[in-house]
């Protein structure tokens, strides 16, 4: 079982996505579920509607999944599981105050050692968990430390061991009795059964933990770690929701398509035998093993040579109704424009004024003027040279004063490519277009 754990805080970053699209296709390959996780357990940092705005993202790449749920839904099984691990002993009540524990925070510092836990309540018994219930005094629930070194085999940065006292005694519960996102996360997992963990190395510190309470749990399957490194911006920073092209959302609005932007994530960081794929064509040969242990620096002009070739691949009717028609020819017109586009917002940018109503007031109306009356009384003329040669004749124009405003009357503007590749894809819209 895999699964994609979002958190409902911020537009989807594109380091999101792509942990979404990994998990999809290692599920696919290994024939296993594919489940999604809204983990909206951190009431403070939830926006509403992110959540609908992350599935219909989902959406549009098609990731097919089993399930969804909202990690809050199961918060009593969390609160359950925390209170087992205080009966067994493998947890305990914590009274130390914040103040307390900045203090202790603070010491560490100065005595440039990493923080922990003092140990404290270490030895406090479970049965103070019921009478501090009735006071009202705050107490969280830690974990305690684990014994023995937590290992992780990681499949792409390899093995890892982590100290106990690095993992220190957490805490589970807090105060307030919901679970913290680590206990959260561990428990859930475990509950849907989930064997394989595909995630930003953001989380790589999160897993001594998670494995830590797992084990405490009882819960004994293998579960198999994947942590892809990170995408850093054009300055070598890690990309944040603060550079546009690091949400999806802006990508979107740019113009490029999730066949795409799909594509261009799974090459990110990775060796794969072709730089062009489809998703379909991906699960024939992904391996997470050959993707790089090192960051992979985000590059828009990859990306947009790749949104140029998806295009060049789309079926012709289907990219005509991402400009609102339903005609394999505006399709193929969208492809000869794509030789100086690459996305369809610049190339809506080229569509869209053939379609649009003409300006006869620059220096070229009267004898846009003039063509547009000859258009309105000829026939209907099957190729381009005899429409060339037709409207020549009839409008006793010629060179510039014949071919400038012809192009402006057909297209809205005095470049692009040849007329000759347009004309037979907007002939049966002629009348519309040249007025
Ligand atoms: N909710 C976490 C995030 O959005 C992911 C947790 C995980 O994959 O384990 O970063």
């Amino acid at each position: 079982m895999l699964r994609f754990a979002p958190s409902p805080t911020g537009d989807m970053h594109i380091g999101n996505l792509r942990v979404a699209l990994l998990n999809y296709l290692v599920a696919q390959q290994r024939n296993e579920s594919f489940i999604i996780r809204i983990e909206d357990t951190d009431k403070e940092r939830n926006i509403e509607g992110k959540d609908t705005e992350i599935m219909q993202i989902l959406e549009k790449f098609a990731l097919k999944h089993e399930s969804v749920f909202h990690q809050s839904e199961h918060m009593h099984m969390h609160q359950t599981l925390a209170i087992r691990l205080l009966e067994e002993g493998k947890a305990f009540v914590c009274t130390c105050t914040p103040e307390q524990l900045e203090a202790d925070r603070k010491t560490a510092k100065t005595n440039r050692v990493d923080y922990r836990y003092s140990g404290q309540c270490f030895e406090v018994d479970k049965t103070e968990h019921a009478r501090l219930k009735e006071s009202g005094i705050p107490f969280v629930i830690r974990l305690k430390k684990p014994e023995h070194d937590i290992v992780n085999h990681d499949l792409i940065k390899g093995d890892i061991v982590t100290d106990p006292n690095e993992v220190d005694s957490f805490v589970i519960l807090r105060a307030d009795g919901t679970p913290t996102y680590n206990f959260a996360c561990a428990c859930d997992d475990m509950l849907s059964g989930v064997n394989f963990i595909i995630r930003g190395e953001e989380h790589l510190s999160d897993t001594p933990k998670q494995k830590h309470i797992k084990m405490q749990l009882g819960y004994e399957e293998e579960t198999t770690y994947a942590h892809l490194p990170i995408i850093l911006n054009t300055e070598g920073k890690k990309m944040s929701e603060k550079d546009d092209a690091g949400t999806v959302k802006w990508l979107f609005e740019q113009g490029f398509i999730p066949d795409a932007i799909a594509n261009y994530l799974i090459i990110l960081a990775n060796k794969t035998p072709r730089e062009i794929f489809t998703m379909p064509e991906a699960l024939e040969w992904f391996k997470l093993e050959n993707i790089s242990k090192s960051p992979a620096k985000f590059d828009i002009d990859k990306l947009r040579f790749i949104n140029r070739a998806h295009l060049k691949m789309m079926d012709n009717k289907q990219l005509s109704s991402l400009f609102g028609f339903a005609d394999a020819d505006i399709g193929k017109l969208a492809k000869v424009y794509l030789e100086e586009t690459s996305t369809t917002k610049e190339l809506e940018a080229k569509i869209h004024p053939i379609f649009s109503p003409k300006d006869f007031s620059g220096e070229w109306g009267k004898e846009m003027r003039i063509m547009e009356k000859l258009i309105q009384k000829l026939p209907m003329l099957n190729s381009f040279d005899e429409f060339h040669s037709t409207m020549m004749k009839a409008s006793g124009l010629q060179s510039e004063k014949f071919s400038k405003p012809l192009r402006i009357l057909l297209t809205g503007t005095d470049k692009g490519p040849e007329l000759s590749d347009i004309y037979p894809l907007i002939k049966p819209y002629l009348l519309e277009v040249a007025s």
